[in-house]
């Protein structure tokens, strides 16, 4: 556990306070040589400054790399011509006109890199500011009417033009600073807008005003950003229990959330030192974020797939490469963060990096993060953070997402608040069920989610979903948010932090299924279980060519190797063949790892036929699923799946099983022989699952009930609830609860069966009846909106 994380407890709470707003601090006496000084850190931290040997490893590599884009970019420059690059369109595609200003920023930046062989290089620098005066005067000005998408416009094109002003700030003169200023000024005159875009906004007008000298334009900024850094109660932005949602309704930390997160440090950096530092109370969410929102979403350098939404399908920016830029960022931030933050920025992004197995996060990247990482690794005073143990609960983007040490899981589920999945521009078409309750896991295979995982993998068969088989078109069901009173999504994390309980009630999109899917993720066991799988009258022919009917995928997993052995109940199931065959009623199977790394168990606790498809040269394409940036290219890969049937019109299914990551073969049938576990409950009442060795009883119910034990009660609830029921060591229980449908403006009223002592805490909210011959604990949920509650007794 990070000795800093906090708690979500009072996360309700803290979202509606309200934050002082800020003062304008008037410029300092020698403000003219503040500018200078935020400028040339600014290009210190574009071109790394003069601290590494450009000619030794790690550093010359990439500035070879600078140089020979800025080559490139300088060799197609023609200002003789209709176009000043040939390939781009700037006279009716805006998207061009910031590409332009790119080109320039590329070979400005070789001009100011320490070691280039164009640094310094006055051609260079002489045609990169003719270029400026031609985009300047045919392209890019105060007078220019725009056309197309304003985010160009208002946004990228100022950025890259600011970021090319920085660097060639010497070579412009007076009139030609004025100018440029004045076109981004045109077109981002102030501070505007939400969000990340709010971010865009104050980091060009900052920018501005460091080139143009402005202490008015550097205060906007400042407090303009401020809004931005606020927590929200509903949609877009960063919510009271770290959710990050954009476009009202995705779940996008990774996302839309990581691009906001990089231009907030950037605007952060630029000010930072300087007497236009944002100083506001609200700036210390963003270390909270990092914490809460961020840490528990990266694993092992991947940033995790099931919040990045539609970006998911883009082939060139997995998992890994956004984990890449995340580790990248928080380089910068960890350097210019206040002291007490850097103390733990710093052994964090040391940890982060050295867990990055797939994308090396300081290679080919900005040399300010190659030289301040490599600086940061090597630096002994510095011990990298243990890595994250910790299971976390996101009631308000509806996911839950654990690392226990050994690996990684995330639950992905739709409410009535968070939709299925995004597909817009053609992306993310397939993306059916990655919200339907995915199970995610994460072992020693870090490339699982990657490589050409998302053009291959089976859409109808995405691991921990319960599907009706329909055939679905591109795109179809996006956006979908279930309306009934029934559909719900949230989960409660243990007092100890390191466990969590996933809760969702599933009504399925087009499709009369619906059904209760819980999941209790423990130290080395995930538990899965299902009931009241109903979809009364489904007719027609399914995807598969049979008759509609329901399932649920157990797994389905991309395999590395050929050698990677499927073995049920101690028998082989061959590597090489393609293999469908459903066993009766198997007691566990096992999916060999690569080396040993990777390896998976499965237990079924119930008797129920499990249907095993091993499936070899499994092929897609990028563009089936993006059409927007997807290459035709063919791709293939094999897989593993599992899946459990529920037949046609089923009234009242269910299922039971449990994942064991990384398990030996062994130790699964050994597992299955002597589970951790007793699976209390698996009714349309109450799941209820105890963990004997952990001393853990964790629950969902679906309505009033009450889950027994060896016929003598041992839990009951007024009303759904995610609990979680922890044996403390020296006697006494912590109890943790939350609502999972996040709209009970009531109470929720628990009866433990079992005598405690005194309180020792309690959430507030929680209300203790009596302590003995039961504990029965009443928790006001009204306007929680998922967060857990908690009590402690001794
Ligand atoms: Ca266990």
């Amino acid at each position: 556990m990070a000795a800093r994380r906090r708690s979500r407890l009072l996360a309700g709470l803290v979202g509606l306070a309200v934050l002082a707003a800020t003062a304008v601090a008037a410029a300092p006496a020698t403000a003219a040589d503040a500018y200078d000084d935020m400028r040339t850190r600014w290009v210190e931290r574009l071109t790394g400054g003069t601290g590494f040997d450009p000619a030794a490893a790690p550093f010359a590599a990439q500035v070879a790399v600078v140089d020979a884009a800025a080559q490139t970019a300088w060799d197609g420059l023609d200002l003789t011509q209709p176009e000043i690059w040939s390939d781009l369109d700037t006279a009716t595609t805006v998207e061009d006109i910031t590409e332009a200003y790119r080109r320039v920023s590329v070979m400005a930046l070789a001009f100011r890199t320490h070691g280039a062989t164009l640094e310094g290089d006055a051609a260079l620098a002489a045609d990169a500011v003719a270029a400026l005066d031609w985009l300047e005067t045919h392209r890019y000005s105060a007078t220019t009417t725009p056309y197309g998408n304003w985010w160009h416009w208002e946004i990228g094109t100022p950025l890259e033009l600011h970021r090319a002003m920085a660097l060639l700030y010497d070579q412009l003169t007076a009139t030609q600073l004025a100018d440029s200023a004045a076109a981004t000024a045109h077109f981002t005159p102030s501070v505007t807008l939400t969000g990340a875009n709010r971010v865009w906004k104050a980091l060009v007008v900052a920018g501005r005003g460091v080139l143009v000298k402005s202490s008015s334009m550097l205060s906007s900024a400042r407090s303009g950003v401020v809004p931005a850094l606020q927590i929200v109660t509903s949609g877009d932005g960063f919510h009271a229990d770290d959710s990050f949602l954009q476009h009202v309704k995705y779940a996008y930390t990774g996302g839309y959330g990581l691009s906001f997160l990089q231009n907030l440090v950037d605007l952060l950096a630029l000010l930072a030192g300087s007497a236009w530092e944002v100083t506001d109370p609200a700036v210390d969410n963003v270390y909270g974020w990092i914490e809460n929102a961020y840490d528990p979403f990266l694993v092992d350098g991947a940033l995790l797939d099931t919040v990045r939404g539609r970006e998911i399908s883009r082939a060139t920016f997995g998992e890994h490469d956004a984990g890449k830029r995340l580790i990248q960022t928080l380089v910068t931030l960890s350097e210019i963060a206040p002291p007490a933050e850097q103390a733990w920025l710093k052994p964090l992004v040391k940890e982060w990096i050295g867990a990055a197995v797939v994308r090396d996060p300081l290679a080919s990247g900005p040399l300010y993060v190659l030289s301040r990482g490599t600086a940061l690794l090597a630096d002994s005073s510095v011990i990298a953070r243990p890595a994250l143990v910790a299971a976390d609960v996101y009631p308000d983007m509806a996911r839950v997402v654990q690392h226990t040490g050994t690996y990684a899981a995330a639950v992905a589920m739709t409410s009535k608040t968070i939709a299925s999945y995004e597909t817009t521009n053609g992306e993310n078409l397939k993306g059916f069920y990655t919200g339907d309750g995915a199970l995610w896991v994460y072992t020693d295979d870090a490339t699982q989610f990657s490589e050409d995982y998302w053009a291959t993998m089976h859409p109808y068969r995405v691991p921990g979903t319960t599907v009706d088989t329909l055939t679905r078109a591109a795109g179809s069901g996006a956006g979908y948010l279930p309306t009934s009173s029934a559909a719900y999504a949230g989960g409660v994390e243990s007092a100890s932090g390191l466990f969590a309980v996933a809760s969702y009630s599933l009504d399925a999109w087009n499709s009369p299924l619906v059904g209760r899917k819980s999941w209790y993720l423990f130290d080395d066991e995930i538990v899965a279980l299902g009931s009241g799988i109903s979809a009364a009258g489904q007719t027609g022919t399914g995807w598969n060519g049979a008759p509609r009917a329901v399932q649920t995928i157990v797994e389905a997993r991309k395999l590395q190797a050929t050698s990677q052995q499927l073995v049920v109940d101690g028998t082989a199931r061959g590597t090489t063949t393609l293999v469908a065959d459903t066993v009766a009623d198997p007691g566990w199977a096992h999916l060999a790892g690569v080396s040993g790394a990777g390896e998976l168990g499965y237990v079924f606790p119930d008797a129920a036929p499990v249907t095993f498809y091993r499936q070899t040269g499994r092929t897609g394409a990028w563009n089936q699923i993006n059409t927007l940036v997807g290459s035709s290219a063919t791709v293939t890969e094999d897989y593993l799946s599992m899946w459990i049937e529920h037949g046609s019109s089923p009234s009242n299914a269910g299922y039971q099983y449990i994942v064991l990551p990384e398990s030996s073969q062994a130790q699964t049938s050994g597992y299955a022989a002597a589970p951790d576990v007793v699976i209390l409950a698996s009714s349309t009442t109450a799941h209820a699952v105890r963990e004997s060795t952990l001393g853990i009883t964790a629950a969902t119910f679906w309505g009033a009930g009450t889950v027994s034990s060896g016929g003598s009660p041992l839990l009951t609830s007024s009303a759904v609830a995610s609990v979680m029921v922890e044996d403390q060591p020296g006697g006494g229980y912590a109890i943790t609860v939350s609502d999972p449908t996040s709209a009970n403006s009531g109470t929720i009223q628990l009866e433990l069966h079992a005598a405690a002592g005194a309180v020792v805490s309690a959430s507030p909210g929680v209300t203790v009846t009596q302590t003995s011959p039961t504990v029965k604990i009443t928790v006001n949920v009204a306007g929680s909106s998922g967060a857990p509650f908690r009590i402690v007794l001794g």
